[in-house]
């Protein structure tokens, strides 16, 4: 199913340096419209759910312990052509490798500590999206 929204979370590192305001003007900026959008934190269970497509991999214990260490924003984004202009606007997964000007380039310390998430596809936006927020949380 095609839509116009994408799911995103500005992670711990990025909210602990004060960098929420920055990066939430570069996405109004951007053209991006806030759908819903909460300031919480992730349980154990919680990370382990949401990346469980990387449960095999080497980094997932890291993974985990990082995103639950402290706060995250949590938010749905509408604009068209969401997921794919929202990847473009974070940068590679890696900052080293990111293209000046994106938000991990600007603000990302590591590739494990990337400052922000995007879905990577619709389908994605949707389960995200609906695993952090309810129907009557959205606008
Ligand atoms: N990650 C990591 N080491 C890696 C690859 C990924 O710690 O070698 C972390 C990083 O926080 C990344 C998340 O796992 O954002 C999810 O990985 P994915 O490949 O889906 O990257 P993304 O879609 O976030 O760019
Ligand atoms: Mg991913």
């Amino acid at each position: 199913m095609a839509t116009n929204r994408t799911f995103t979370m500005i992670k711990p590192d990025a909210v602990e340096n004060g960098h929420i305001g920055a990066i939430l003007e570069k996405i109004a900026a951007s053209g991006f419209r806030i759908v819903a959008m909460k300031l919480t934190q992730m349980t154990t269970g919680d990370a382990k759910t949401f990346y469980g497509v990387h449960k095999e991999r080497p980094f997932f214990g890291e993974l985990v312990e990082y995103m639950t260490s402290g706060p995250i924003v949590a938010a749905i984004l509408e604009k068209d052509n969401a997921v794919e202009d929202f990847r473009t606007l974070i940068g590679a997964t890696n900052p080293e490798d990111a293209a000046e000007g994106t938000i991990r380039k600007l603000y990302a310390k590591s590739i494990g500590e990337n400052a922000i998430h995007g879905s990577d596809s619709d389908e994605n936006a949707a389960i995200e999206g609906a695993f952090h927020f309810s129907g009557r949380e959205m606008f």
